[in-house]
């Protein structure tokens, strides 16, 4: 698709107001042409939609939003598209763009909305929180909760405590294995991965406890450093299996899983 009729068909199909102002955050920048960008902004009110973002000249007065920006979005539909008028920024996140860890983190997590095209009220609650806690928390901690709470928002989380595919409650010292088409953890006998993901009882009691927490909540569950990696480990590479969309952050990423 050309650039031109990208932008037509994504302000065709939303239907807005000439003008229209929304609470959102910028998931994706992309730079067009020589000073302009093309925003994606993920919106409780709006859902994801493409954004012009034009840069200085003489004749347009240029706002600055760079990824993820949290803030109140002033729109205009115009001739080529929606275009991006002001904003009342709540957060820049700044602390993101300067970590390169945190910076994968933010990548992986718009990566997962972007592919998963949820625009609910509920991931985005989670996603600005997930935001949020990357400037204060470690990144793996806020990476662990991030995958926990969004498999379980896209109903693609596994159980914790009985195995799926052959219905057994797992003992309390039980080792689990993983099903690859599932895309679950597993009982040792349902195990189709010959034991290369497996998931002990202390790791298994952390994702559930997890799972039962809020996000927010979950973030002060107490775990050794180490813990806290092999845990992250384990998600990034279940997650190719868990999760059915391609994602391109962990494949391109600088992560080493
Ligand atoms: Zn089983």
């Amino acid at each position: 698709m050309r650039f031109v009729d990208f932008l037509f068909h994504t302000s065709y199909s939303l239907g807005m107001e000439r003008e229209s102002k929304g609470l959102a955050i910028v998931i994706r920048s992309t730079k067009i042409r020589e000073r302009d960008r093309l925003l994606t902004l993920f919106s409780p009110s709006l859902g994801i939609i493409n954004v012009l973002s034009y840069g200085a000249r003489k004749s347009i007065r240029c706002v600055k939003a760079p990824l993820y920006t949290e803030g109140n979005f002033s729109l205009e539909k115009g001739r080529s598209g929606i275009v991006l008028k002001d904003i009342d920024v709540i957060s820049t996140h700044d602390a993101i763009s300067e970590d390169l860890d945190k910076s994968q983190a933010a990548m992986l997590f718009s990566d997962l909305v972007l592919t998963s095209r949820s625009a609910e009220p509920e991931l985005y609650a989670l996603f600005a929180s997930a935001l949020d806690a990357l400037e204060d928390e470690s990144f793996e901690k806020v990476t662990v909760e991030f995958i926990v709470h969004f498999l379980s928002f896209e109903g693609l989380s596994g159980d914790f405590s009985i195995c799926p595919v052959c219905g057994r409650a797992y003992g309390e010292k039980e080792v689990l294995g993983f099903s690859s088409s599932e895309g679950v953890p597993v009982c040792h006998d349902c195990d189709t991965m010959d034991g290369a993901l497996l998931l002990p009882p202390n790791a298994r009691a952390y994702l559930k406890r997890s799972l039962e927490l809020s996000f927010s909540d979950s973030l002060s569950l107490v775990v050794s450093d180490e813990q806290e990696h092999r845990i992250f480990r384990y998600l990034l590479r279940t997650l190719p299996f868990s999760f059915p969309g391609k994602l391109k952050s962990l494949e391109y990423g600088i992560w080493k899983i």
